[in-house]
């Protein structure tokens, strides 16, 4: 008797998203990738052309690889985004939020707001 072997490749689906998920290239499928009998620990995964003959071909350390690559990426990037730009308070020099330094002028300082 035969053991399946994984990961593989479990159904290929239209893309779900512009991306794909393991580099900066248009997505063209979102593959489900089994990586044990189980299909609750199934992988979802949205790949470009490349990506797609990789899995295709087996080729899954590189995949990975390039998976958590993409995804540390956009990780860091996305914080950088969500980052709140924070000025010096001008009385106590407090850092503070951008947005709030009204509030924190009023409630620390007594100014009211404009
Ligand atoms: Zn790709
Ligand atoms: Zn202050």
């Amino acid at each position: 008797m035969s053991r399946d072997r994984y990961p593989r490749i479990g159904t290929e689906m239209k893309a779900q998203t512009k991306f794909c998920s393991c580099c900066d290239q248009p997505a063209v499928k979102r593959i489900d990738v089994q990586t044990d009998w189980m299909r609750g620990n199934d992988d979802v995964m949205q790949v470009c052309d490349a990506h797609l003959v990789m899995a295709r071909a087996s080729q899954w350390r590189r995949l990975y690889h390039d998976h958590e690559t993409e995804q540390r990426k956009r990780r860091d990037e996305h914080e950088v985004a969500t980052l709140v730009p924070r000025v010096n308070c001008p009385t106590c020099s407090r850092r503070v939020k951008e947005t709030g330094l009204a509030d924190h002028m009023r409630d620390s300082h007594g100014v009211p707001k404009q």
